[in-house]
């Protein structure tokens, strides 16, 4: 157990218990993990029972006063072994997310970058938990804030990035003194069972970082247990809502990243190949599966024919390839229901009306027939009213929608139900200053198409993008995994003034 060929050779993917691999047991409910580019099961994934998740809650909260006592200074440095560790095999932790999810392996080694980025921040937990302190409130009397941990802390993440979010949670939890409990996507459970052997290695305590594998069943008895103290969900939005909603029943504090639909306005002024260029990465690049993708493009005005005409040559060139292939631009997705699932939105769209520039619902790639493709597709004509527009793909889809101004461009980003992220292509300051200060969205991008957060900003959205008051790491990492505690405090001397029975004031 630790390289990731060892992980990769498994026929069962097991859980993280108390420092150690725990195998699922005999009788626990499986599901195939696929390879997306061949389309074989490469291997299965066993669920927790709730007997499971009492183990991994039990360790968790064993762990948890001594971490919580621990320096945060000593916290951090475990923090820097595991960043060196994971630095140095961070093209293992790359292949293991390629081989399960199917992404290009240049984009899985970015989103491994992305992730430790994170950890790079949680490295400097000493600064980030300072606290304040106010000398001589009253005679004889000072005060100070502090921030503490909360205890077992929960992470329930998605398959799209199966090392970046849990990255955006554990480091930030674990080096504010917290437990955690990780629960990753049972599409591509791997990458998990990797971080944890390396965290142990780098010296953190058996018991500090679990992981559980499972569905529904697993994350029913995390949210119910009396024991856990927070939880951090970032995947699809009925989910989030339905998370947040029985979390918060149940006590617990959370926050819950749903879905996106991302819009991106290119204004009639717009560099028109530096728009065609971040379009077709932005929408077409993990093969849409990004909570960041571009799946709308708003043409204002006049630039919507040369937008649509340079994409429809474009579209069709992307390297559609196995992942492991250095040349592919985009590689399959997740699973074969997925796959379907998309193509069904490509069909929803034809019905409705909407034009079909690109077709890539045809797409084979040789060799590799039975894998889980989709071409890039891209629509234009798209209408407010369609499915396609509506809801979130989550595939190489890509919407044109025309607008005839800015403001009906603005007015449309802000009647979508989600709000993650989005982004204007223009040359006027006075429109992406506008732009940026009106639009009801969490993550905005001024010609820059994937706004992502650095690790010392918070990353969320707004509207049906996020429940809960909190993003996710950066300062609002640290707010949500801890807290606060005031102190006030003095040390009398000699005389006793007696009891008060009115209330102190400074007089
Ligand atoms: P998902 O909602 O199906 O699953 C997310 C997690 O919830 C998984 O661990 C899964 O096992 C669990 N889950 C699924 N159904 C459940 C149920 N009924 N009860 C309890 N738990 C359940 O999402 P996904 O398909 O894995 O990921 C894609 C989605 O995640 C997209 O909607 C994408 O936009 C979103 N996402 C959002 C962000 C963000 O930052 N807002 C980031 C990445 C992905």
């Amino acid at each position: 157990m630790g390289s990731p060929e060892s992980i990769l050779s498994q026929t069962l993917v097991g859980h993280w218990i108390g420092g150690q691999p725990v195998a699922p047991s005999p009788a626990s409910r499986r599901a195939p993990v696929y390879n997306p580019a061949t389309g074989a099961v490469a291997r299965e994934v066993g669920f927790a029972s709730p007997g499971d998740v009492d183990a991994a809650v039990q360790a968790a909260a064993a762990a948890a006063p001594a971490w919580a006592a621990t320096p945060a200074l000593r916290r951090a440095r475990v923090m820097f072994r595991f960043k060196e560790i994971a630095e140095r095999r961070a093209d293992e932790l790359a292949a293991a997310i390629t081989a399960e999810h199917g992404k290009v392996l240049s984009d899985a080694q970015g989103e491994v970058v992305r992730g430790l980025e994170v950890v790079e921040f949680a490295c400097g937990i000493p600064q980030l938990l300072k606290g304040e302190y106010s000398e001589q409130v009253g005679t004889g009397i000072d005060m100070y804030s502090i921030r503490q941990p909360l205890g077992v802390c929960v992470g329930i993440t998605p398959f799209n990035f199966p090392a970046m979010v849990p990255m955006w949670m554990f480091p930030v939890a674990i080096a504010c003194g917290n437990t955690f409990i990780l629960k990753p996507s049972e599409r591509d459970p791997s990458a998990s069972l990797l971080i944890a052997s390396w965290l142990k290695e780098a010296g953190l305590p058996d018991g500090v970082f679990n992981v559980v594998q499972g569905d529904k069943v697993a994350v029913d008895a995390l949210l119910e247990h009396p024991l856990v103290s927070a939880v951090s969900f970032v995947g699809s939005t009925p989910i989030a809502r339905y998370i947040h909603d029985t979390a918060a029943a149940h006590g617990k504090r959370v926050q819950a990243l749903g879905g996106a639909k991302n819009h991106m306005v290119v204004m009639p002024d717009a560099d028109l190949e530096q728009a065609v260029d971040a379009l077709i990465g932005a929408a077409y690049g993990s093969a849409g599966e990004r909570c960041m993708a571009i799946s709308v493009a708003v043409a204002v005005g006049d630039i919507a024919d040369r937008l649509v005409a340079r994409l429809a040559e474009r579209v069709p060139a992307i390297k559609v390839a196995d992942g492991t292939d250095p040349k592919a631009e985009m590689g399959p997705l997740v699973t074969r229901a997925h796959a379907d699932k998309v193509l069904g939105y490509v069909d929803s769209g034809i019905a409705e009306g909407a034009k079909l520039v690109v077709d890539g619902r045809s797409l084979r790639v040789a060799g590799r027939e039975q894998g889980f493709f989709v071409g890039g597709c891209l629509f234009d004509q798209v209408t407010p009213g369609m499915k396609i527009y509506r809801e979130e793909i989550f595939g190489p889809v890509l919407s044109i929608v025309r607008v005839p101004s800015f403001d009906e461009a603005l007015a449309l980003i802000d009647s979508h139900e989600f709000g993650n992220g989005c982004a204007i292509f223009t040359r006027e300051g006075d429109a992406a200053r506008e732009f940026a200060a009106r639009v009801k969205v969490g993550m905005v991008g001024i010609n820059v198409p994937i706004p992502v957060p650095l690790a010392f900003h918070s990353f969320g959205g707004w509207k049906a993008s996020l429940f809960g008051d909190h993003h996710m790491h950066g300062p609002e990492g640290v707010r949500f995994y801890t807290r606060a505690k005031a102190v006030t405090q003095r040390w009398p001397a000699g005389i006793r003034a007696g009891a008060e029975f009115v209330m102190p004031t400074m007089k």
